[in-house]
């Protein structure tokens, strides 16, 4: 089994830069990134596929309908949730003549919980 990948985007060859340069003389080419696993912030994500986010991004744009195509969404999902305010004294505080002044006020926060 490889321990590296080939960066998935079918135009990193054609991006310039430095770290893509290989050949010799009159024979040097833009190479496909080389992509070592085990490198540990890359284990188990996207960017075992993809040499940097640009071209995660150029291939997801070019293969947008066959990545949509893997699961197809035909209707939307919903999860039951409870929505909760709550009333909570708080102070904002006013300037007036180089004074500030504590002022209460009663805030509402608004929390989303799993209805499950
Ligand atoms: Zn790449």
């Amino acid at each position: 089994m490889s321990n590296y990948n080939w960066c998935h985007n079918p135009d990193c060859h054609k991006i310039a830069t430095q770290s893509r340069v290989r050949g010799s003389g009159d024979k040097k080419v833009l190479r496909t990134v080389k992509i070592r696993s085990g490198s540990h912030w890359r284990q188990d994500s996207i960017f075992d596929f993809f040499c940097n986010q640009n071209c995660l991004m150029q291939f997801l744009k070019k293969f947008r309908q066959e990545v949509a195509n893997i699961r197809p969404v035909k209707q939307p999902s919903e999860t039951p949730i409870k929505v909760k305010k709550t009333k909570q004294q708080s102070y904002r505080y006013q300037y007036s003549n180089g004074q500030s002044n504590r002022v209460p006020y009663t805030s509402t926060r608004t929390t989303i919980e799993s209805a499950e």
